[in-house]
């Protein structure tokens, strides 16, 4: 009957609208998504390169201060010449960090670097670190305390790279500490893999913000974010590098109380250390 046919027309015609504007209403949404996101990556890089360039600011400064002072023999005693050359050696350090960490990255990003994987021994990997990192750890007024037993397995590593993620870890455990300045490296073997562990007494991280933080250029808004220096790389490359030993990295951490962060490398088969040739690092083995 024309009565059902104008019913039935009048339904089609109801879903056809309906349909329609459910794809419109979709792709609106999708369209919008999609602006945010490339607004937010507009910012995001922005930042970035205005913290890089902060960061490299700050030691340019600090060293042409300390070269100017030496040069026109401002010091006073052999004491404070001593204390002006540190100066410079612990800021051409950071500034090499930081170079490092922006050329890692983009040939991260580009698929360029690979690791280069060789048998190392962890006791050894941690020691060269810290014989580094030393000068900075004393400056800073930090207590740190090394626990690696002896006969670790060794990792099947890429040794500067890993290097290059310790030096990160324990960079970030000095920035992100306050008046507890206490820092602990501890190597262990779990499940064939090797952990090393850098823990602090530092800032501590929200959970929230736990999943985000090995993301690029990301860095948490607390109060302590805008005063201490950083790109937003260090992590991330960690986590990259990491993954690319067939390895992870974990995090615990409690605001106001401190962070753990360990990486896991495989350990390699069959690698014990004591038995086999010399373990560097432990003379009385
Ligand atoms: P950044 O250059 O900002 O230090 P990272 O990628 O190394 O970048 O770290 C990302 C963010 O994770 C930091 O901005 C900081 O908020 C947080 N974070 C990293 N390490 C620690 C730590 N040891 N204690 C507290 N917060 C940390």
């Amino acid at each position: 009957s024309p009565a059902s046919d104008a019913q039935r027309f009048l339904f089609a015609l109801m879903l056809f609208v309906g349909v329609m504007t459910a794809v419109l209403l979709g792709a609106t949404y999708v369209g919008v998504r999609y602006i945010v996101r490339q607004i937010e990556l507009v910012q995001v890089k922005s930042s970035f390169v205005s913290n890089v360039t902060h960061e490299l600011k700050t030691p340019i400064a600090v060293i042409r201060l300390a070269v100017e002072t030496l040069e026109m023999r401002r010091f006073r005693s052999p004491d404070e010449e001593e204390k002006y050359l540190r100066t410079i050696l612990k800021e051409s350090d950071r500034l090499t960090q930081l170079v490092d960490n922006i050329l890692d990255f983009s040939r991260l990003e580009s698929g360029q670097k690979s690791v280069r994987l060789t048998s190392v021994s962890v006791e050894e990997l941690v020691s060269n670190v810290l014989e580094t990192y030393r000068l900075r750890l004393e400056d800073e007024g930090f207590q740190w305390h090394l626990d690696i037993p002896q006969g670790l397995p060794r990792v099947h590593a890429d040794a500067i790279a890993l290097q290059h993620c310790l030096l990160n870890l324990l960079d970030n455990a000095v920035k992100y500490s306050r008046d507890r300045k206490e820092i602990k490296v501890v190597a262990r073997e779990r499940d064939g893999m090797v952990s090393i562990a850098v823990s602090d007494r530092g800032i501590g991280i929200a959970a929230e913000d736990l999943g985000r933080i090995f993301d690029k250029f990301v860095r948490v808004e607390t109060g302590l974010v805008h005063t201490v220096k950083g790109a937003g790389l260090g992590l991330s490359l960690v986590d990259q590098i990491v993954r690319a030993h067939h390895g992870r990295v974990e995090v615990a951490s409690t605001p106001g109380e401190g962070s753990i962060f360990t990486m896991l490398i495989p350990a390699e088969r069959g690698g014990h250390g004591a038995p086999q040739e010399s373990q560097g690092g432990s003379p009385a083995a």
